[in-house]
């Protein structure tokens, strides 16, 4: 069956153009997507969306028309389009059996999406109709730091324990930086807590200096170990399109976990 993988992730992370590559490489390999977007504030979105919010919420009327701020009026056209969400649904499903993927972005902002009641009506009911995995974007170059990695990979592991589906780590950017410091951090924990020691003890780093690292970090890595147990990690560039092969393998792989455990999972609820 056709999965769907929604893509997920820190503003400016590189959803919409990891969206764009994956369009481009699926439509070259004879495979092509159905698309959709669900960021109502996006200006140009660089690929053609099959079923676009903009075309039934406007999100610039919602902010004037209910007075609200950025954040506010994505969330309201959010809860707007999430009650049209059978609609969109049964369009969905249908479409879903002629095409390879069907490709999800979301907002910009990430909580607007990941922790607002409709961005999880909205996950709940796509879930139910067809296999559904979680792409979590991160920008790599911004995340050398190993406080910062941290903080994006607890991020990443309150959205796996919030959607409860199956989630890839995707490592964007690599034209920018190599991705391998991420991964030998997820597989080697030593090399991990190494580093935090050099930021602990680095008194010119911002981050570092405080001597509070360590310490916090041996409390997390038995949650973050067991949080990499469930993923699966890719480097890609949106920008030349490394990695494409290697992220539609762990899309087959989480989809058949998806199969499996989640939905006996979803079952034995129902
Ligand atoms: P979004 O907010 O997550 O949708 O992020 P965008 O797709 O809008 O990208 C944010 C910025 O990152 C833009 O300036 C992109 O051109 C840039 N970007 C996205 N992917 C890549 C990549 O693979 N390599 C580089 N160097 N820049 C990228
Ligand atoms: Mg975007």
């Amino acid at each position: 069956t056709t999965p769907a993988v929604v893509c997920i992730g820190m503003a400016g992370s590189g959803k919409t153009t990891f969206m764009q590559r994956l369009n481009s490489y699926l439509h070259a390999h004879d495979m092509p997507p159905y698309i959709v977007n669900l960021d109502p504030a996006v200006l140009n979105v660089p690929f053609n969306a099959n079923i676009d919010i903009r075309d039934s919420v406007n999100y610039k009327e919602v902010m004037k028309q209910y007075n609200l701020g950025p954040n506010g009026a994505i969330i309201t056209s959010l809860n707007l389009f999430a009650t049209k969400i059978d609609q969109v649904l049964g369009i969905v499903e249908q479409r879903a059996k002629s095409v390879s993927h069907v490709l999800i972005d979301t907002p910009g902002q990430i909580e607007c999406f990941v922790w607002s009641a409709s961005g999880a009506i909205l996950l709940d009911a796509l879930a139910s109709a067809i296999p559904t995995v979680i792409a979590y974007i991160v920008d790599t170059p911004r995340t050398t730091s190993p406080a910062t990695f941290m903080s994006n990979m607890l991020y990443a592991c309150s959205i796996l324990y919030k959607t409860k589906l199956p989630l890839v780590i995707v490592f964007n950017k690599t034209d920018v930086a190599d991705a391998s410091f991420a991964t030998e951090w997820m597989t080697d924990f030593e090399s991990f807590q190494a580093a935090l020691k050099d930021l602990d003890d680095d008194e010119n780093n911002p981050e570092g200096g405080s001597g509070y690292m360590n310490s916090l970090m041996n409390s997390m890595s038995l949650v973050l170990e067991e949080f990499y147990r469930h993923l699966d990690v890719v480097s890609v560039s949106a920008y030349t399109g490394a990695g494409m092969d290697d992220f539609l393998q762990a899309i087959d792989r989480k989809v058949e976990e998806f199969n499996t455990d989640y939905k006996a999972e979803m079952e034995r609820i129902v």
